[in-house]
C-alpha cells in the first residue's frame, strides 16, 4: 500500500425499522439484538484487519451511517464505540446518523460519553402528511420527541436532512428550513428527492404523479436557497449548507477525493494501492453473506487515469471551492483547465464556471447546473489522450 497521511472511515449499519418508499440504500428490516451484535463485532474485526493492511498515518473522520445507527441498543452501541475509540484514538470529527423514532435519551448519553461529536438527524420534512407519503416511520410525534431530547441533552454539533422536490405544498420547504434552523444547528442538508429504481415509490404511478413539475420544483428550490442564505447558511456543496466552520469534514473528504474506507455490508472504499493507484473496494450488499464470509472478502478494481480524473471533476465541481489545480496537478501531472479548454471557456463565458486563484469552480448560479457542466466536461475528457498512470494520494 502507498504511504498516506489521513483516512476517513464510513461504517454501515444495515438495519431500518421499515423501508422508506424512495430509498435503495442497503438495509434489513428483519433483525434482532443477536444479529446487531454479530454485525458490530464483524465491523470491528474488519476495521482492525483493514487498518493493519492500510496503515494510514491518522484517521481524520469517522461517520457511522446506514441504515439507522440509532436502532442499535444503547449498551451495545456504547461497547462498540468504546472499542472504536481504543482502536482509533481521538479524531477530527466523529458523526453518527439518527432517525427521530429511534433517537432516545440513552442514545444521546452514550454518544456524549464516547466522544461522538456530530449527529446527522434524518428529518426530511416536518409535515406529517408528507412523511406518510414518503413512507417514513415515526411521523411528527416522533420528530417532536426527538427534537425535544436534542434540545434538552445534546451539546454537540448537529445537522438536519431535509427533502426538496416532494409533492408541493405552499411554503412547505421554507417552513421546514425555519423549523430545522431553530437553535441554529451548524448544518442543514437539502436533498432533492431521488426515486431510486429499486424502491417501491418507483412503481407507484399514482404517487409519482403527485411530484412537482420542473418549474414548480425550481421555484421552490430558489426560494429555499434565498431563505437559507438569509439565515446565515452558506451553500458549500450542491445540497449542503453550513454556518461557516460547521461544514461536514467527512463529506468534504469524499468530495476532495481523499482516501476513505467503508466497512459493513454494501460499503465502498476508495483507497490507494502499492502502485499509488486508487482502488475501489466493494463489500457484498447482503448482510447474511457478508457475515458468513471471512474478513477481507471484497471485490476490488483499480481506477483508470481517465475514470479517476473524471471523478475529481464530478466531486470537485459539486463544491463551491471547486477543483484545486495544484492538487489535481500533483496527482495527474496535468492542468485540469487544459483538459477541457473548449467547455471551460464556454461555461466561463456563460457565467456558470469561474477559473481563478488556482481553482475551477461553479459560480453561485452554476451550482444549479453542475450536471450539465459535467456532461460538457466529460465529452471533452473523452477526447484526451491520457497518460499511463497517476500518483495518489
Ligand atoms: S431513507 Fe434511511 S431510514 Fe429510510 S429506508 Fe433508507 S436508510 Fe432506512
Amino acid at each position: 500500500m502507498a504511504e498516506f497521511n489521513s483516512l476517513s472511515l464510513y461504517l454501515h449499519i444495515p438495519f431500518c425499522v421499515k423501508r422508506c418508499g424512495y430509498c435503495d440504500f442497503y438495509s434489513n428490516t428483519e433483525f434482532d439484538r443477536e444479529i446487531i451484535s454479530k454485525t458490530l463485532d464483524k465491523i470491528l474485526i474488519s476495521l482492525e484487519c483493514s487498518l493493519s493492511e492500510l496503515r494510514p498515518n491518522k484517521i481524520a473522520t469517522i461517520y457511522i451511517g446506514g441504515g439507522t445507527p440509532s436502532l442499535i441498543p444503547p449498551a451495545a452501541l456504547g461497547a462498540f464505540l468504546e472499542s472504536m475509540n481504543s482502536m482509533l484514538g481521538v479524531v477530527e470529527e466523529f458523526s453518527i446518523e439518527a432517525n427521530p423514532e429511534s433517537l432516545s435519551r440513552e442514545f444521546l448519553e452514550v454518544l456524549a460519553e464516547c466522544r461522538v461529536d456530530r449527529i446527522s438527524l434524518g428529518v426530511q420534512t416536518y409535515s406529517n402528511e408528507l412523511l406518510n407519503w414518503l413512507g417514513r416511520s415515526g411521523g411528527t410525534s416522533a420528530l417532536d420527541r426527538a427534537e425535544n431530547l436534542l434540545d434538552e441533552l445534546w451539546n454537540g454539533r448537529l445537522s438536519r436532512d431535509l427533502l426538496a422536490a416532494i409533492p408541493y405544498r405552499k411554503d412547505r420547504l421554507n417552513r421546514d428550513i425555519d423549523r430545522a434552523s431553530v437553535n441554529s444547528p451548524g448544518h442543514i442538508s437539502v436533498y432533492e428527492l431521488t426515486v431510486e429504481e429499486q424502491s417501491s415509490l418507483a412503481e407507484d404511478s399514482k404517487k409519482l404523479g403527485e411530484l412537482p413539475d420542473e418549474k414548480t420544483a425550481v421555484l421552490e428550490w430558489e426560494t429555499a436557497l434565498r431563505r437559507l442564505k438569509e439565515i446565515g447558511y452558506v451553500r458549500y456543496e450542491v445540497s449542503n449548507f453550513a454556518i461557516p466552520g460547521e461544514e461536514s469534514q467527512h463529506n468534504l473528504a469524499y468530495w476532495r477525493m481523499q482516501p476513505y474506507l467503508g466497512v459493513g455490508p454494501g460499503a465502498f472504499s476508495t483507497i490507494p494501492d502499492d502502485r499509488s493507484l486508487a482502488v475501489r473496494r466493494s463489500e457484498t450488499g447482503n448482510l447474511h453473506t457478508w457475515l458468513s464470509l471471512p474478513t477481507g472478502s471484497y471485490v476490488e478494481s483499480e481506477l483508470s487515469v481517465r475514470d479517476f480524473a473524471l471523478e475529481h471533476f464530478i466531486m470537485g465541481m459539486r463544491m463551491s471551492e471547486g477543483i484545486s489545480t495544484e492538487n489535481f496537478g500533483r496527482i495527474f501531472e496535468l492542468d485540469p483547465a487544459k483538459l477541457v479548454p473548449k467547455a471551460l471557456s464556454r461555461r466561463i463565458a456563460s457565467g456558470d464556471v469561474i477559473s481563478k486563484g488556482g481553482r475551477i469552480r461553479p459560480s453561485v448560479p452554476g451550482m444549479d447546473f453542475v450536471d450539465s457542466i459535467l456532461m460538457d466536461f466529460a465529452l471533452e475528457l473523452d477526447e484526451f489522450c491520457w497518460p499511463a498512470s497517476y500518483d495518489w494520494p
